[in-house]
Order: structure tokens, then C-alpha cells, then sequence
């Protein structure tokens, strides 16, 4: 668990005009915090510059308290989901939650690695599809694993890009509910990145609004939504 802070925070692209302009934002241990906003207001860039894929331009970026902003995605220990999930084609469902073990190499014994990816693949149902490859899955089941190579290891917050967008209503609606009880279970601070109000509400503590790349709001789904 983390508490992730952005003190100002600027990612300018080129000498463009700023894609992510001076956001202050204080995302609370155990949070799950929402990002909305139109296509090009930052999102996905927050969620990168977050993770250590895109540099901060200026500002700070805190994890703990500690400024982090010279350090590689490795060393932030932060766990990304992507929109087209980017699942390995050639490897098994179980090599492919196995991934981020294996990546660490030396620190995770053969045994450590079974039982840690039997725990994520119990927790997500996918226990049966394990020998499985990912042209082998429905997209639900593809959006699992992808999640499940996300919990394998011990990160300390999850980000999530629109990690629902390319399921069918049905699928969304099942996903969301199992997002929320594995978040609820593990407690891990989550950013999580998306287009539908309903996932806003039923998902978020928070939800944070962007416009092209300031921050417009942050409040909870309630306060947002004017809910009754
Ligand atoms: P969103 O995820 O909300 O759709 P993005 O973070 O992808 O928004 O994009 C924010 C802005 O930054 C947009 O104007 C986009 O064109 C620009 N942008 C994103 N990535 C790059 C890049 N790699 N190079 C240049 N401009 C980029
Ligand atoms: P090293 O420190 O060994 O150079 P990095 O931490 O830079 O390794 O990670 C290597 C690559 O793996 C990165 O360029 C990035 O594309 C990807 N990566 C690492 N951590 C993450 C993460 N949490 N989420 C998404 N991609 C990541």
C-alpha cells in the first residue's frame, strides 16, 4: 500500500502545449482512486508519468512521502494494467501471471512462484485455464489474467488504464464486480482510468476530472454525480 502525492506536476511533450498541467493531487493509502475526462486530457500520461514511463517535465511525485522522480518503473514497485492488456501470445495463462516473478529473477523460488500465481489465479477464477494460451481465452478471461500478472507480486498500487473498454456490457458488469472485491480484499491503493460513469460509481472513493490536462475536480462519486 502507498499513498501516492503530485506536487505540481507538468509533462510537456515536445515544446507542445502541456499535456499534464500543474496537478496537485493527494491519493490516500488504500484509495481507489477514478480518473475521468474527455480523450486527450492526460489520463493515460498521468497514469505513465505515475508508473515512471514518461518523465515529470516539472513538480514532484511522492510515493510515501519519498520523491520518486528519478527513479526507473522498477524501483517504484507500482503495478500497471494496460487497455489491450498485453498478454505474451506465446506463453501459457500461468507464464503469463508468472511473468513479473520471473522478471526478478534469483528472488523467487520455483515453489514461491506456483503458489503466488495459484493465489492470483484462485482469486480471479482461472484456475482451470492455466495450460491455456491467450488465443485460447474470451476477452473477459484475457482481462483477468491480465490483472492477475498485475497482483502476482507485491506492488504497492495498481493502475489500471480503461482496463474494461474492450468487454461487452455483460463482461464489464461482472469484471467490475470482481475488481471491486479484489480491491477491497487486498486494500492496495488503485488509479484506475475511465470513460464509464457507472464504473466511477460503483468503483471510486474518488473521482478526479481532467481537462486538458488541469485538474477540474476531485470528489467523491456522490458529490460528482449528484447522486440522491
Ligand atoms: P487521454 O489518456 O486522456 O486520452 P493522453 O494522456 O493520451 O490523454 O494525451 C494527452 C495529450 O498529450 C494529448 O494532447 C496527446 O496528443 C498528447 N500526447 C500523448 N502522448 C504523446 C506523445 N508520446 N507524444 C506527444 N504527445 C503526446
Ligand atoms: P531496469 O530498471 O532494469 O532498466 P525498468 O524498471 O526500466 O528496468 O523496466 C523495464 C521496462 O519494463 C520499462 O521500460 C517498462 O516498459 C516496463 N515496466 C517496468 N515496470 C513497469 C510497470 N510497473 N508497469 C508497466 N511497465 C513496466
Amino acid at each position: 500500500m502507498a499513498e501516492i502525492t503530485l506536487k505540481n506536476a507538468v509533462k510537456k511533450y515536445g515544446d507542445g502545449y502541456p499535456a499534464i498541467n500543474d496537478v496537485s493531487l493527494d491519493i490516500k493509502d488504500g484509495e481507489f482512486m477514478i480518473f475521468v475526462g474527455p480523450s486527450g486530457c492526460g489520463k493515460s500520461t498521468l497514469l505513465r508519468m505515475v508508473v515512471g514511463l514518461e518523465d515529470i517535465t516539472s513538480g514532484d511525485l511522492l510515493i510515501d512521502g519519498k520523491r520518486v522522480n528519478d527513479l526507473s518503473p522498477k524501483e517504484r514497485n507500482l503495478s500497471m494494467v494496460f487497455q489491450n492488456y498485453a498478454l505474451y501470445p506465446h506463453l501459457s495463462v500461468f507464464e503469463n501471471i508468472a511473468f513479473p516473478l520471473r522478471l526478478s529473477k534469483g528472488t523467487h523460488s520455483e515453489e514461491d512462484i506456483r503458489s503466488k500465481v495459484n493465489a492470483a489465479s484462485d482469486m480471479l477464477e482461472l484456475g482451470e485455464h492455466l495450460e491455456r494460451k491467450p488465443a485460447n481465452l474470451s476477452g473477459g478471461q484475457r482481462q483477468r489474467v491480465a490483472m492477475g500478472r498485475a497482483i502476482v507480486r507485491d506492488a504497492d498500487a495498481f493502475l489500471f488504464d480503461e482496463p474494461l473498454s474492450n468487454l461487452d456490457a455483460k463482461l464489464r458488469g461482472q469484471m467490475r464486480t470482481e475488481i471491486a472485491r479484489m480491491q477491497r480484499r487486498l486494500g492496495v491503493t488503485t488509479i484506475y482510468v475511465t470513460h464509464d460513469q457507472t464504473e466511477a460509481l460503483t468503483l471510486g472513493d474518488r473521482v478526479t476530472v481532467l481537462k486538458k490536462g488541469v485538474l477540474q475536480q476531485c470528489a467523491s462519486p456522490r458529490e460528482l454525480y449528484d447522486q440522491p
